[in-house]
């Protein structure tokens, strides 16, 4: 099967696509042709509203099913996404530029991992029963109610199966806001789910830039909101959400360290480097993008790199043997060569990389900058492309505190043979999502989130059950009442 790039309209309500033209157009334009390939409108006060009220209804029915029965719908959700998972990809291709290699394997799939894997804790989800002498507590596990999704553009397809899926295994409804920039594939997921048995209302998706994320978190029926973006807007999405004492699950950006000993194993530590920093063209959150390299082995680390660098292939990211794509808008291509720019201004040495590639398609090379010191733009900010930046280092100890003298938290990896030195690093690192002797892994089973200014909350694992439900407990008498009067 293929699907049509222009969706049958622009947002998913109540098991079906919607449109209302009043909306403000939003442009859909592929990162390789730089043609518009779609159109869909921002939700308009009418839709949100439609939205909101076909949640609010259909997550009591939701609710009141057993697990088991919601975690059926979600498994056969994600056997259909399996099933599907060479349409999704072209789409996701078309949408985000990511080549057709990499969504073939990390999007749909990804998201069909987490339907899974909450469609069968479902049937598992319990409260606890808490003895007091002969009277006794019990717990309650309960929904939130709806349940509010804002992806980013990065990886479209999981992000709204990476929300969706816990919130739909705990009884809640979602309403999934995609990005503004990729809006396509977040439609296929509610599709998806709705054929697989959700009820109508269950799970919709409404299109529309940050007004629209904001109309739907202050409304009072809305009691969670889980948001992948920037700190700004984590700032903005949390104070919204505080005024109404609604549950936050916030995954942010991040300037992650990745720190390279002598004693690496050198092909190793430069796939690291470069799943680090170059898969999705560096369009990660938790990029390890400050790659700290110990003195010894920097020279042969820079020389395997830039060797490695020259089987770059890019291209039609619908050509599956592409493995780098262009950036995801003209607008981030930008903001990264700024950077670039920023790099080279400051005194950084360049590498590799550094230029736009063609005139059509938003390609940027990838870029490596070595002697790069702490105090650099390039060190600090989160560029979000593909821009790798060397640091030198001689101590353990000096390198885990400039790995930890940054206000982000999201991620740290560590290369070295040296057990102990791996495992002292990582319980020193300030960061949720840690590696040793590998990078960027997500799996569906283990926790993902930041600390500090990278995020509050935890997606994936059973970790993410307690995001999206609630304990009611309840006290049972079992004998008389004792009052003072
Ligand atoms: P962004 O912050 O610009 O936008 C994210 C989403 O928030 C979009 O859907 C946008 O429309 C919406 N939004 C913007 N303003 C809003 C407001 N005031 N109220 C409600 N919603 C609003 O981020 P982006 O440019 O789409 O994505 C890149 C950022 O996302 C990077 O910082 C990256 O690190 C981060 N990210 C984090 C993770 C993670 O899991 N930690 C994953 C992917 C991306």
């Amino acid at each position: 099967m293929t699907y049509d790039i222009q969706p049958a309209g622009s947002h998913f309500i109540d098991g079906a696509y919607v449109e209302d033209t009043a909306g403000t157009p939003i442009p859909v334009i592929c990162p390789y042709s730089e043609k518009q390939i779609a159109t869909v409108h921002a939700a308009t006060p009418a839709i949100i509203e439609q939205a909101l009220t076909s949640a609010r209804r259909a997550q009591k029915d939701w609710a009141a099913m057993t697990g088991t029965e919601r975690g059926r719908v979600l498994r056969r959700a994600a056997d259909l996404m399996r099933e599907r998972n060479h349409a999704l990809s072209v789409l996701e291709t078309h949408d985000t530029g990511k080549p057709l290699q990499e969504t073939l394997v990390a999007d749909a799939t990804s998201g069909a991992d987490a339907l899974e894997y909450f469609g069968g804790l479902a049937g598992a989800l319990t409260g606890e029963h808490i003895q007091l002498g002969e009277d006794f507590v019990y717990t309650r596990r309960e929904p939130l109610g709806v349940c509010v999704g804002i992806g980013a553009w990065n990886y479209p397809t999981q992000i709204a199966a990476w929300k969706g899926a816990p919130a739909l295994a705990c009884g809640n409804a979602m309403i999934f806001k995609p990005s503004e920039t990729t809006p396509l594939c977040a439609l296929k997921v509610a599709e998806i789910l709705h054929e697989a048995g959700a009820p109508a209302g269950i799970y919709n998706v409404v299109q529309g830039m940050g007004e629209v994320g904001q109309a739907l978190i202050t409304d009072p029926r809305v009691n969670k909101v889980s948001l992948t973006g920037s700190v700004p807007t984590g700032r903005k999405v949390y104070a919204a959400a505080a005024e109404g004492i609604r549950h936050v699950t916030m995954e942010l950006g991040g300037k992650s360290p990745l720190v390279i000993f002598d004693d690496a194993n050198l092909e190793d530590a430069v796939s690291g480097a470069i799943l680090g920093n170059f898969y999705s063209s560096g369009q990660v959150c938790s990029n390890g993008t400050r790659v700290f390299v110990q003195r010894g082995i920097k020279q042969a680390f820079l020389d395997r790199l830039t060797e490695r660098l020259k089987d770059v292939k890019m291209g039609d990211p619908q050509d599956e043997s592409v493995n780098f794509g262009p950036m995801v808008s003209q607008r981030q291509m930008e903001i990264v060569q700024g950077f670039i720019a920023k790099g080279l201004e400051e005194g950084a040495r360049l590498v590799a990389g550094g230029d736009r590639v063609g005139d059509r398609g938003y390609f940027l090379q990838p870029t490596v900058f070595a002697d790069v010191t702490d105090g650099m733009t390039i060190a600090q900010d989160e560029i979000f492309g593909p821009v790798l930046s060397v640091l030198d280092f001689d101590e353990e100890d000096e390198v885990l505190a400039r790995a930890n003298a940054t206000d982000f938290g999201l991620a740290a990896g560590v290369f070295t043979q040296d057990l102990t030195r791996a495992h002292r690093m990582v319980a020193g690192f300030e960061a949720g999502t840690c590696y040793i002797n590998t990078y960027n892994l997500a799996p569906v089973e283990a926790p993902f989130g930041g600390s500090k200014l990278s995020g509050v909350g935890r997606e994936n694992s059973k970790a993410a059950i307690e995001h999206y439900s609630q304990m009611k407990s309840v006290y049972v008498a079992m004998g008389a009442v004792e009052a003072p009067f």
